[in-house]
């Protein structure tokens, strides 16, 4: 964390940025859109730094989507990304799996939405749960006893706005009758964008939930964890020095570059107000601050 102020993104530093930086990292909502709506100049934004022969990520905390469907929310809203340049907090799940060895013959059950499944499933992995248990009730009076799959090695847990007691009871029981069983987080934003004017309880609710009737910690994937980080700079061969992280929220963003050591920058078109930045409670500090991403653009008087 640094104790030192924000500046204000000027035509100076912006310079420096850009002679010094070959990656930018940008958070999604918030930096890119809010909810479906696309920020201001964005996608110009986006060509300008591509122009200039940088590389470009595009890191979401929101387990919603896989990766090609955020590739096909990203051509709705006009901007062509590849399903590689994206790294979602599903994705994360799925790799945090593999890159640990998570056996093959381990089922995984999600409390979460099909972005999850279907990145478990395309790196090899059974999972069930999710959509699948939205509408499965659960009577203890009536059922006595309830049964689980006792091959189940993990529970990944994210946004879920169908989340009950089913899948609370299913999750718990993987949990705490297999001590081995990990218990993953896609993340834990306390709230979201479900829609642009509004925030909407995160994945936080849903993981609290977890830890409640756990009483275990989860391992958390999505920013701003290192795991995140370690995988992209292998993944991309990047350099933490020679990269900006570009988002909105102090607390995962500006976090998840600063422990990396990269560059960061904050803008203030999504949920951190400038008072919130100037807050004397708040310690964390990114190098810069904008009102939006184009103010790029508008710095190099493009
Ligand atoms: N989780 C949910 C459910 C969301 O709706 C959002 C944003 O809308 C996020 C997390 C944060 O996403 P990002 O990391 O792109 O800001
Ligand atoms: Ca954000």
């Amino acid at each position: 964390m640094s104790s030192l102020q924000s500046q204000a993104l000027s035509v100076e530093n912006f310079k420096d940025v850009l002679d010094s930086v070959e990656a930018f990292l940008f958070d999604c909502d918030g930096v890119i859109w809010k909810g479906d709506q696309l920020i201001d100049a964005a996608s110009q934004t986006l060509d300008m730094l591509r122009h200039k022969g940088k590389k470009l990520v595009f890191v979401t905390n929101n387990s919603w989507k896989s990766r090609s469907q955020y590739a096909e929310k990203f051509k709705s809203l006009g901007i062509s990304v590849s399903p590689d340049e994206i790294f979602s907090s599903s994705f994360a799940a799925a790799m945090y799996l593999k890159v640990n060895n998570f056996p093959t013959q381990n089922k995984v059950y999600v409390i979460g939405g099909d972005g999850i499944l279907d990145e478990l499933q395309l790196a090899g992995f059974t999972a069930f749960g999710g959509p699948g248990d939205a509408d499965k009730t659960i009577d203890w009076k009536q059922n006595g006893f309830f049964e689980h799959d006792k091959s189940v090695g993990a529970v990944v847990v994210g946004i879920d706005p169908k989340i009950n007691y089913y899948k609370l009871q299913y999750g718990t029981l993987c949990i705490r009758e297999n001590p081995g069983c990990l218990f993953i987080a896609t993340n834990r934003d306390a709230v979201g964008h479900m829609t642009p004017s509004q925030e909407w309880p995160g994945a936080g609710c849903m993981v609290a939930a977890m830890c409640g009737s756990t009483q275990k910690e989860p391992v958390v994937v999505g920013k701003p964890s290192t795991f995140m980080m370690d995988f992209l700079l292998e993944k991309f061969n990047l350099s933490c020095s020679k990269m900006c992280m570009v988002g909105d929220r102090l607390d995962t963003d500006i976090l998840f570059g600063q422990n990396a050591g990269c560059k960061t920058l904050l803008v203030l078109s999504g949920c951190t107000t400038q008072s919130d930045l100037q807050d004397p409670s708040n310690n964390i500090q990114p190098d810069f601050y904008a009102s939006k991403i184009s103010d790029m653009l508008d710095l190099l008087g493009a």
